[in-house]
């Protein structure tokens, strides 16, 4: 009988469409960041459990997946949406005790999305149109070339913690659409969601071995194993930089092919001709959601001068009332970061900004939380002024509920500014002046600009970062470059 990954809280790997402890004996804990209270034990893969989930998976592409005809393929993922949609409030109580951000967020972001993830590659998949050239040169008259799209095989599949079933689905549901089978390894932070989709898998009639998951940590566990695997064809990745440069020395014994959606140090830029109101809501939400724990989240808020001071009283306020709470507390707008380690980092920048003489504005410390939650890993919503833009608060990635506000006084000098930093993921523009707006964007160095918005995603367009944010665009057909292979194929009539 199936072993229901989160009966005890305990979370097991899921290899060729079964739970298993595997044999490495291995566990670790699981511990809550709302008040450090232990949620269960995680089996960590070793290289013996890496090696069976990564053969799994390249067993079931020769099985019934790989010679699936694509109506089928797509059905089923049509039916793993439905499945995630089904089992809605265990998903999201799941993802709620790991992460502890409020069900609020996770209802309407983290969960929906995850089962949105199937359904629109499925939808591009179906959809993607096929290249022909006829040639007309002497030698090759009337000769036709076609290409066919093929899956590119085993997919390894790293994923970070703070849109756990989000961000990884976002790489399994092309790569399923597709026709490929999956290593999934999440975080270890985070280990059940991806754990709990095996049963949906069953359930839709995903073939055993498409879909596995191994649990584990990053160096010398389940994530190094399986990025060195060479029976892994590519690798998709989403985490930090540092993380990124490791897998990609990994991944070039056996030139494979890579993914990457790393870290960032986005700017917000807001003159002085915007609509206020609209700014101050999308940058609170750009600095605060999730804790602070976004990659496309804002850390460096630049605002023109005239309205600086308006700005920064505005954003306090804000920040000050937002409401820290659990995540069944549906009142609270902010719940923990992830875990008492990123606490402690983010406690360091805290410091780190008082010592280097940064105004704060509000915030700076650790809340006086009530009972157990004192335990947990809570921060304040910070807000600094005063840094020059070579602070190691401006141009290293935080990751927590902060941010510096700057003032400036040109165009010219805040798209220089927002400019100067290694990262160039995404940047958010205030102005109700168009023609500023479009000057200003097409002159940021970052994959994702969005004007007079945030977080505002329509999933068939390029996903990725510029500079040192990633490798590669997902998102829609821009997925398809990752997950499949084009091969041409001659005839010469
Ligand atoms: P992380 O890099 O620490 O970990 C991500 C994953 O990589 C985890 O599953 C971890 O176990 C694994 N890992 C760590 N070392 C490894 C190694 N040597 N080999 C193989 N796997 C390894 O990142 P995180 O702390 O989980 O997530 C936060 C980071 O992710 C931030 O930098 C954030 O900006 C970034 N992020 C980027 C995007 C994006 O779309 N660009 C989205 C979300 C998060």
């Amino acid at each position: 009988m199936l072993e229901t990954a989160t009966r005890t809280h305990d979370v097991l790997h899921f290899i060729n469409g079964e739970y298993t402890e595997g044999t490495s004996g291995a566990t670790f804990e699981n511990r809550s960041p709302v008040d450090g209270s232990l949620i269960g034990l995680v089996h960590e893969a070793k290289e013996a459990e890496v090696d069976a989930a990564v053969q799994a998976a390249r067993a079931a592409l020769k099985g019934p997946w790989g010679r699936m005809p694509l109506a089928e393929r797509v059905e089923i993922l049509y039916r793993v949406a439905d499945g995630i949609n089904a089992r809605f409030e265990e998903f999201l109580a799941a993802e709620c005790r790991d992460t502890g951000k409020p069900r609020s967020l996770a209802r309407h972001i983290d969960i929906p999305r995850g089962a949105a993830n199937f359904k629109i590659f499925a939808d591009v998949i179906k959809n993607v149109p096929a290249e022909s050239f006829r040639m007309d040169t002497p030698d090759g008259a009337g000769a036709l070339n076609y290409a066919i799209r093929v899956p590119k095989g085993v997919i390894g599949v790293i994923a970070p913690w703070n849109l756990p079933l989000l961000l990884m689905t976002w790489k399994v549901g092309p790569a399923l659409a597709c026709g490929n089978t999956v290593v999934v390894k999440p975080s270890e932070e985070t280990p059940t969601t991806a754990a709990l989709l095996g049963e949906v898998m069953n359930e839709a009639g995903v073939p055993r071995g498409v879909y596995n998951v191994i649990q584990g940590f990053g160096p010398d566990s389940a994530g190094e194993f399986l990025t060195r695997h060479p029976g892994v064809d590519a690798i998709t990745f989403t985490g930090e930089t540092r993380t990124g440069t490791a897998i990609m020395k990994a991944a070039a014994d056996g030139v494979r092919d890579v993914s990457f959606e790393l870290g960032g140090k986005n700017p917000a830029i807001i003159f002085a001709d915007c609509d206020l109101d609209k700014a101050i809501e999308g940058t609170m939400r750009s600095v605060f959601a999730n804790c602070g724990q976004v990659c496309l989240g804002t850390e460096r808020v630049y605002v023109e001068r005239p309205i600086f001071d308006e700005f920064v009283a505005r954003l306090k306020a804000g920040a000050e009332s937002l409401k820290l709470g659990r995540p069944e507390d549906e009142e609270a707008n902010m719940g923990p970061l992830i875990s008492k380690e990123h606490q402690r980092k983010v406690l360091g920048y805290y410091q780190k900004a008082r010592e280097l003489g940064a105004t704060v504005v509000t915030g700076g410390g650790v809340p006086d939380m009530p009972g157990e939650l004192r335990n947990g890993a809570w921060v304040e919503p910070t807000i600094w002024t005063g840094l020059g833009d070579d602070s190691p608060i401006m141009r290293e990635e935080i990751f927590g509920p902060c941010c510096h506000i700057s003032p400036f006084d040109s165009e010219d000098e805040v798209i220089e500014r927002a400019n100067d930093t290694e990262y160039g993921l995404a940047c958010a523009i205030w102005t109700e002046n168009l023609a500023k707006a479009h000057r200003t964007a097409a002159r940021v160095e970052s994959g994702l600009t969005w004007i007079n918005s945030w977080f505002l995603r329509d999933l068939r367009t390029p996903f990725g970062g510029s500079k040192q944010s990633g490798i590669g665009r997902e998102g829609g057909v821009h997925s398809l470059e990752f997950y499949s292979e084009l091969r041409n194929i001659c005839v010469k009539l």
